[in-house]
């Protein structure tokens, strides 16, 4: 496994934190600032990896203001993980807790053999995952849309809940509570314009500010996908359907 980073990071193995405002990297040049710029100030890079330690990468300078956190109820991200054979991933309601990402911030180093990607459809996303454990990397649209879904699983670097929070910010906003199983979880049914709009905000700035490329997953000027892709056949993803919110006939 690479680990090259890892003995410089000054606050904690995987966990890297500078501060672009002053380029400098202790934090005690950020306490120095006001408290609401210390959110922007510190900006960490999170180191990757698959839970087998095959696929390895760093997630950099990432901050809460830099990056969205949705928790996903749709049966899109449900099938996905049954499809892995990771449902043990989603939570009670078949929630996926994700952070969205600019992609030139993200690489990896080691196991990139291991990598490969599922549609559900011939439209749908681009769902990223190590072949040799099958831990989820990250999911994508086009690079026209530049961002990374990423799964906490692959976000190793921030492995607790107070670790994510402090990394990533809380969960913006719960989405797709219809197909939620066992009903929609309290704020997960309404329309997230607060969300959308921090989004908005994110893409179009990594668009000019030219964070679109270079693309962990696809190929600059032609766009194709680096890894091979598997599009599911109507009754491979019916059957992942049948597994999924809002009421699964199948576990
Ligand atoms: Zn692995
Ligand atoms: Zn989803």
């Amino acid at each position: 496994m690479a680990a090259s980073g890892a003995g410089a990071a000054p606050f904690g193995r995987g966990l890297e934190t500078r501060c672009p405002a002053r380029a400098v990297t202790t934090r005690d040049n950020c306490v120095r600032l006001s408290a609401r710029a210390i959110g922007d100030c510190v900006s960490k890079d999170v180191e990757l990896q698959c839970r087998c330690g095959q696929v390895h990468g760093w997630l950099r300078d990432v901050s809460p203001s830099r990056v969205n956190r949705p928790l996903c109820y749709c049966d899109d991200c449900q099938a996905f993980l049954h499809y892995l054979g990771r449902a043990d991933l989603l939570d009670e309601h078949g929630g996926t807790d994700v952070v969205q990402v600019a992609p030139s911030s993200v690489t990896f180093d080691h196991g990139e053999e291991c990598i490969v990607a599922v549609r559900l459809t011939s439209k749908g996303m681009h769902r990223w995952y190590a072949t040799c454990c099958k831990t989820p990397l990250g999911n994508t649209l086009t690079p026209a849309v530049p961002f990374i879904g990423m799964p906490l699983e692959v976000l190793r670097g921030a492995p607790t809940a107070s670790d994510r929070d402090q990394t990533f910010g809380k969960v913006r906003a719960a989405i797709m509570g219809k197909f939620a199983v066992g009903g929609p979880p309290k704020g997960s049914t309404g329309f997230p314009i607060g969300m959308i709009a921090h989004v908005a905000r994110l893409l179009l700035g990594w668009k000019l500010g030219g964070r679109a490329w270079p693309h962990p997953f696809f190929r600059k000027g032609t766009a194709a996908p680096i890894y091979p892709v598997t599009i599911l056949e109507a009754g491979e993803r019916e059957a992942l359907r049948a597994k999924c919110g809002p009421n699964p006939t199948e576990r």
